[in-house]
């Protein structure tokens, strides 16, 4: 089995932060990346609130980046699903290509946004279809879109969007918003926001791109068609922890509880960015996030040595 300083699960911005940090510090690092290295900022067209690019950067380009500065100073990169860590002298690192023994872990997972399942919404991610209102929110000037949800992420979404688009309908398949107080009243008053109660999106349309909706009001079971060039799904947030229960505190929504200095409930697991308790996010967040885990897991080594 072999053997590393530090293991981080995860190749986003958090997790190639991570390895940046530990690798120029020294310590024998592997970052194993499930899927796509980047994460979720490589469905990004364009990211222009991260600091450094005034004229914005595409994600695709920005993970390509931040991965070739990563493995510039030694850092391995591996892809697997890592599917279980167990406790023994070391952290034993469990995947179905292979298993791996670390002094310190770094679990930099990220988050899946719940999907609305429905025709269309996949076809169109990208040219239409968001979950990311910071993100891709100013791409739709003056246009007619919609948000999907009730929850805070909904209204503040739909209350962002209202800066820059024209009309933002807020769909919402109940006639009352889960949103607290102050944003549901803000949303309420807003003269560009236009809440459809009870109602439920069936189909995303459009051929290259979004052209509408087809909604279904739940209570009358009545159809119709609402023009729009942008939805934005903002139905909740699913952290990828489940194979992590049973070694770190999960708080009830399934995050990784941490503490400011990114520790974990268990000594020498670390979690960063959109994985854990109250992360903002954001891409300057999660790299934020990365660097604190590393000097963390740095420190721990060192007093352990
Ligand atoms: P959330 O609170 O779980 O809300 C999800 C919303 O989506 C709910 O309104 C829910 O409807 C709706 N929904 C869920 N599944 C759906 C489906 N399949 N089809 C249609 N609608 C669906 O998620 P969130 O808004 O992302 O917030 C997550 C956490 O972050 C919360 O604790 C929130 O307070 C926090 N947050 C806070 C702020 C802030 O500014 N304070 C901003 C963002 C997030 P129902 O209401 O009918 O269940």
């Amino acid at each position: 089995m072999s053997k590393h300083e530090v293991i981080i699960i995860g190749g986003g911005p958090g997790g190639l932060t991570a390895g940046l940090y530990t690798s120029r510090a020294g310590l024998k690092s592997l970052l194993i990346e499930r899927g796509i290295f980047g994460g979720q900022i490589v469905n990004a067209s364009q990211i222009d609130n991260y600091p450094g690019f005034p004229e914005g950067i595409s994600g695709f380009d920005m993970a390509s980046l931040m991965n070739e500065q990563a493995t510039k100073y030694g850092l391995e990169t591996m892809t697997a699903e890592v599917t279980d860590i167990r406790h023994g002298h070391a952290y034993n690192i469990i995947s179905p290509e292979g298993n791996f023994e670390a002094e310190s872990v770094i679990i930099a997972a990220g988050s899946e946004y719940r999907k609305l399942g429905v025709m269309g919404e996949e076809k169109l991610l990208g040219r239409g279809v968001s979950y990311c209102a910071t993100c891709d929110g100013f791409l739709f000037k003056d246009m007619d879109v919609a948000v999907v949800g009730g929850g805070d992420t909904a209204i503040t979404d739909a209350l962002e969007l209202g800066q820059h688009a024209g009309k933002v309908y807020i769909i919402h398949r109940r006639d009352q918003l889960r949103a607290g107080h102050v944003l549901q009243q803000r949303a309420l008053e807003h003269p560009k926001l236009k809440p459809i109660w009870d109602t439920v999106v069936d189909e995303v349309t459009g051929d290259n791109k979004v052209s509408g909706l087809k909604l279904r009001n739940v209570k009358t079971g009545e159809t119709s068609n609402l023009k729009v060039a942008g939805v934005f799904v903002a139905i909740g947030i699913i952290p990828n922890s489940k194979y992590f229960a049973d070694i770190v505190e999960l708080d009830e929504t399934g995050h990784i509880k941490t503490n400011e200095l990114m520790e974990t409930s268990a000594p020498g697991i670390f979690a960063v960015g959109d994985i854990r308790k109250n992360s903002p996010r954001q891409v300057a967040s999660a790299v934020g996030d990365g660097a604190t885990a590393a000097l963390s897991a740095f420190k721990y080594l060192r007093e352990r040595s």
